[in-house]
């Protein structure tokens, strides 16, 4: 989904964001704005009422979301959290359900605004900035209290100072030097992987010269006895062996006349800075956790909130009555599955072992002659389950959809007094839509009889 917004307001707290206390942290966008199918349906899956960016961010603040599947007990109105917001925001190769995480978003913006301030001065807004704030070095100065929040932040990024990854911004941005012009000899990030005045802060303290640029000081000559070294007083012999170790660095630097230089981003020299890369960089995990597992409930003809159903399902994050008792939310007595077979209704009990629901998979492989173990755990039971022995991919896929289709079922008909064969019936059913809106050709007898061969597998 696409469109442009007039108005937005977008929460920014890149730093101490404190809700409702004594900042209101809020800045009024305009652009475009993109959201995916996914995060606009998952957010309309979430019952999420209007203006509640601010809750996501509370939630944020108490690390957990609340998913709206209470339907037990008198306590309707006290919020359970089921699945920790961090693991929902988790990209979905690290296993979450790759909803776009706010702070980390709103970094990768702003650092579009750093990214514009380097490379397009000649804009209106730039001179409106230089004008407001003043510039030094070819650096926007950064206007100490009188400047906005957005500058702050703005600023915080581009100087490192943020709480959202640290220096991610001027790590990753240097002047690449054509003639040396542009580029300032302490400030910009040009040789090395900081800039000068970091590497040799000594040497920058005593300089006479701070906001020479590169030309200058190589027209000066920065061989060790140049004249591009000028001290605020005589140096001390190790500072002049500082001086040896700096330019010794310059030995190999050669300018090149009629080329001007410019910035770049190192993660793509190329294409320079995009939102979506730098929220990429700034949401990147380490160790991904069971990639695996995570791919398996994301099937492209499963809907969307039965998909995230199954992800919950396989952490074993759905209000099951046990999960109710562990919470506080219902009484031990009470726990007992709605079978009456006598066990707490806990997950695995519910989907795999109940002498009532656990007989679907019975009904199931038979419909589909597929046979096998029934494993005591729920992920084992979905690998299990889709990783039939030499099993083709379009056929795993279908298994797939099936095993998810089935936990759905259960979980929706439960509490109705439904047998096994009202279930398959269901499994039957939906599998068959499912499938038919992807082109599917067979009527519903033969898919009821045969469903491999309407998917042409063997
Ligand atoms: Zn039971």
């Amino acid at each position: 989904m696409n469109g442009r917004v007039t108005n937005l307001n977008l929460p920014c707290f890149t730093d101490d964001f404190i809700i409702g206390i004594n900042k209101n942290k809020t800045h009024c966008l305009t652009g475009e704005f993109h959201l995916s199918l996914f995060e606009l349906e998952f957010l309309n899956y979430l019952n999420l009422r209007n203006n509640d960016f601010k809750s996501i961010h509370s939630s944020l603040d108490r690390k957990n979301l609340s998913l709206d599947n209470n339907t037990y007990g008198s306590e309707k109105n006290r919020k359970i959290f089921w699945v920790a917001w961090s693991s929902i925001c988790l990209r979905k190769e690290y296993g979450g359900l790759g909803v776009r995480q706010l702070r980390e978003f709103n970094c990768s913006l702003l650092g579009k605004w750093c990214w514009r301030m380097l490379v397009v001065r000649e804009g209106f807004w730039y001179r409106v900035l230089v004008a407001h704030y003043g510039e030094e070095a070819g650096r926007l100065e950064d206007g100490g209290r009188s400047g906005s929040c957005w500058w702050k932040d703005l600023v915080k990024i581009r100087d490192g100072l943020g709480d959202v990854g640290g220096g991610w911004f001027a790590e990753r941005v240097s002047k690449r030097v054509g003639d040396g012009s542009s580029t300032f000899y302490w400030y910009d990030r040009w040789l090395g992987d900081v800039p000068l005045r970091t590497q040799f802060s000594r040497l920058f303290d005593l300089a006479n010269n701070k906001l020479c640029t590169v030309a200058d000081m190589c027209a000066l000559g920065w061989e060790v006895s140049g004249e591009a070294w000028s001290w605020r007083r005589r140096l001390w012999a190790w500072e002049e062996e500082m001086v040896v170790e700096c330019s010794h660095f310059f030995s190999n630097v050669v300018l090149q006349t009629g080329v001007p230089d410019r910035w770049q981003w190192d993660p793509d020299i190329g294409g320079g800075y995009t939102v979506s890369g730098a929220y990429h960089i700034l949401t990147a995990q380490s160790d991904p956790p069971d990639v695996w597992l995570n791919d398996l409930v994301w099937h492209k003809q499963v809907p969307l909130k039965v998909s995230i159903f199954a992800w919950r399902l396989l952490r074993d994050r759905l209000p099951t009555k046990l999960n109710l008792v562990r919470r506080g939310l219902l009484n031990v007595e009470a726990a007992s599955c709605i079978a009456g077979c006598g066990h707490d209704e806990s997950t695995t009990h519910l989907f795999l072992h109940c002498d009532t629901f656990g007989l679907l998979w019975q009904s199931i492989r038979s419909w589909l002659s597929v046979e096998g173990v029934e494993p005591y755990d729920i992920i084992d039971h979905f690998y299990q389950f889709i990783h039939y022995t030499g099993s083709s991919k379009k056929r795993t896929s279908f298994l797939q959809l099936i095993w998810i289709l089935s936990v759905w079922v259960v979980w929706n008909e439960r509490n109705i007094q439904t047998t096994i064969d009202q279930l398959l019936e269901k499994v039957k059913f939906h599998s068959f839509w499912w499938l038919k809106a992807h082109n599917f050709v067979y009527g519903s007898q033969r898919w009821w009889s045969d469903p491999f061969l309407c998917l042409g597998i063997d």
